[in-house]
C-alpha cells in the first residue's frame, strides 16, 4: 500500500477512536452531573459496550500494517510536521494497546475495580490491613505491565509514560529534589507567624449568586461559553467532548466563595486549553494535548499565577461586593492575602499552593519506591507517617487521613502523581517566559486585560498540540530545561507579601 493511503486510512482510525473516545467522556459526564440516580447501573453498561468497541478498534491489526506502510517514508521526514507527529503517537498507542495480553488486561480490569471498593470500603474505617491485598495485587500486576511494555531504564518510567510521555523519573528527581528542599525551608520562615485574617470564609454566598458571578470571571478570563458551559458537580473536573465543546463543572460551599472562584477558574484553564486546540487536527495527536503535566500547567496557571494574584483580586474585588453584601468590608488586599494563605494539613486536595506540592513529591518518592523494589507495599503506612513528619511535620491521626486518602493508588494509577507538581513547576516557567515578553503582568490584571496571557499561550502552547513532548516543549518555549527555581521565586514572593517579611 502507498503511504498516502495508508495514512489516510490511518487518519479515519484515528478520528473513529476520537469520536468513541469523546462519546464515552459525553457519559461520564452525564453521569457526574445530571444523570438520575437509578441511571447509574444501565450507563455503567452503556460505557462499557462502547470501550470494549473502542478496544476493538484501537488494535486492528490492520492499523499496524498501516502504521509500517507509513514508517520510514517521505511523508515523515519532517519530524515536526503532522504526519510525523500522529505517526510517532499512533505508534506509542498503538504498541501499548497491542503488547498487552488479554490475560494480562482482564486482570488489570478486575484488580482495578476489586482496589476501588476495597478502598471505598476500608477509607472509613482506616482499615488498611483490609485494603493492603488489594494494592499488592495492583502494584504486581503493574510492573507485569511494565516488563511486557518495555522501558529504557527503569520499570517506573513504563507507567509514567502514559501520562507524561517520554517522561523519566531520574528526570524528575533532580527537579522535585529542588522545589522541595527550598519549600521547606520557605514553610519554617512561615512557622509561628501570625495568619492573614479569615475575612472571606463564613459569610452567605447565595448559590445562584455564586453561578453567576463564577460565569464573569471564567468569560473575562477567555473561557468561550458558547463553546462551553458550567454544571454542578461533586467533584469539579473539566471535559473535552471536541472542537466547540469543553465543558466545565466545580461545586459551591455556600459559606465560602473561593472554593467555587477557584475551581471554576481552574477547570477553566484546562478549558481554555481545550479550546485552544487546532480544529482541523481534531481527533488526530496533532490536535491534542501534549501531556497531562501540561494540562495542568494551564489550570494552574489561571488559578495560581492569575486568580491569586493582587492585580486579579484589584480588579475583580469591586464586582464581587456588588454581587456578595458580605464582601462589601473586605478589601481586595485582605481578599488577596487569605487566598494565599500557608496552612500544612493532611490532606491533599485541601492544601495551600504552596505545600501542595510536598504531598505530591512524598507520593511520587514513595510510588517509586515501591516500583523500585525498595519499599515493601506493606511498609507504606510507615513510610508515609515518616515522610509527613519529615516534609509537613505532620502526623496524620489515622491511615484516612494519611496513606489511604486518594483514589489513584486503589486504581493502579501509578505514575500519575508526578503530572500535578510539573504541571506547577511548567506553570511557573511559562508564565516568566510570557512575563518577559509582555511585560508585568500585574498591571493588565488589575485592568481586566487577560488575553494577552491567552494570546500567548494559545501561540505558544495550545496552537502545537502534541508535536512536542512536555519536556521539549518546556525547552522550546523558555529556551531552558524544566527547573523548579520559577516555580520557588514565585511562591517565595506571593508568601513574603503575604506575610509581610
Ligand atoms: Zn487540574
Amino acid at each position: 500500500m502507498q503511504s498516502r493511503e495508508a495514512y489516510g486510512k490511518l487518519l479515519a482510525w484515528s478520528r473513529e477512536l476520537a469520536h468513541l473516545g469523546t462519546t464515552m467522556g459525553l457519559l461520564h459526564w452525564d453521569q457526574r452531573t445530571h444523570i438520575p440516580p437509578k441511571g447509574h447501573d444501565n450507563r455503567a453498561e452503556q460505557i462499557a459496550t462502547l470501550a470494549r468497541i473502542h478496544h476493538q478498534r484501537e488494535t486492528d491489526p490492520r492499523a499496524g500494517e498501516w502504521l509500517a506502510a507509513v514508517e520510514g517514508t517521505d511523508l515523515v521526514t519532517e519530524p515536526e510536521s503532522a504526519e510525523a507527529v500522529n505517526v510517532r503517537e499512533w505508534r506509542r498507542s498503538y504498541d501499548k494497546a497491542v503488547k498487552i495480553p488479554e490475560s494480562l488486561a482482564v486482570a488489570l480490569a478486575k484488580a482495578q475495580a476489586h482496589g476501588q471498593s476495597a478502598w471505598e470500603k476500608a477509607k472509613p474505617q482506616s482499615d488498611w490491613a483490609a485494603f493492603q491485598p488489594s494494592l499488592v495485587e495492583l502494584v504486581g500486576l503493574r510492573k507485569e505491565q511494565a516488563e511486557v511494555l518495555g522501558y529504557e531504564h527503569e520499570a517506573y518510567d513504563a507507567l509514567l509514560d502514559d501520562y507524561e510521555p517520554g517522561a523519566k523519573a531520574a528526570e524528575i528527581e533532580p527537579v522535585f529534589r529542588a522545589l522541595r528542599v527550598a519549600t521547606v525551608k520557605l514553610l519554617d520562615r512561615l512557622r509561628d507567624l501570625e495568619q492573614p485574617k479569615t475575612v472571606v470564609v463564613g459569610k452567605d454566598y447565595p448559590l445562584i449568586d455564586q453561578e453567576r458571578a463564577c460565569m464573569a470571571v471564567a468569560a473575562r478570563l477567555g473561557y468561550d461559553l458558547e463553546a462551553g458551559r458550567l454544571d454542578t458537580t461533586m467533584h469539579p473536573f473539566s471535559t473535552c467532548i471536541g472542537p466547540g465543546d469543553a465543558r466545565i463543572t466545580t461545586s459551591y460551599d455556600p459559606q465560602d466563595f473561593t472554593d467555587a472562584l477557584f475551581s471554576v477558574v481552574h477547570e477553566a484553564g484546562h478549558a481554555m486549553y481545550s479550546q485552544g486546540q487546532p480544529k482541523e487536527h481534531h481527533g488526530t495527536p496533532r490536535g491534542e494535548y501534549a501531556s497531562l503535566s501540561v494540562h495542568e500547567s494551564q489550570s494552574r496557571m489561571w488559578e495560581n499565577f492569575v486568580g491569586r494574584s493582587p492585580g486579579f483580586w484589584a480588579f475583580f474585588q469591586p464586582y464581587f461586593q456588588m454581587i456578595f453584601p458580605a464582601l462589601r468590608d473586605v478589601s481586595a488586599h485582605d481578599a488577596q492575602r487569605w487566598v494565599s494563605r500557608v496552612q500544612p494539613g493532611y490532606i491533599r486536595v485541601q492544601a495551600d499552593e504552596l505545600t501542595y506540592n510536598l504531598h505530591v513529591m512524598l507520593r511520587f518518592d514513595l510510588e517509586l519506591a515501591v516500583m523500585r523494589g525498595k519499599l515493601g507495599v506493606a511498609d507504606l503506612p510507615e513510610a508515609w507517617d515518616g515522610k509527613m513528619q519529615d516534609y509537613l511535620g505532620l502526623k496524620p491521626p489515622c491511615h484516612a487521613k494519611g496513606v489511604m486518602q486518594d483514589v489513584h493508588w486503589s486504581g493502579g494509577l501509578f505514575g500519575y502523581f508526578p503530572t500535578y507538581t510539573l504541571g506547577n513547576i511548567y506553570a511557573a516557567q511559562f508564565f516568566a517566559a510570557a512575563q518577559q515578553e509582555l511585560g508585568d503582568m500585574g498591571d493588565m490584571f488589575a485592568r481586566g486585560e487577560f488575553a494577552p496571557l491567552l494570546g500567548w499561550l494559545r501561540r505558544e502552547i495550545h496552537s502545537r498540540g502534541k508535536t512536542l513532548l512536555a519536556r521539549d516543549l518546556v525547552q522550546r518555549v523558555t529556551g531552558q530545561e524544566p527547573d523548579a527555581r520559577y516555580l520557588v521565586e514565585h511562591l517565595t514572593a506571593r508568601c513574603e507579601r503575604a506575610y509581610y517579611l
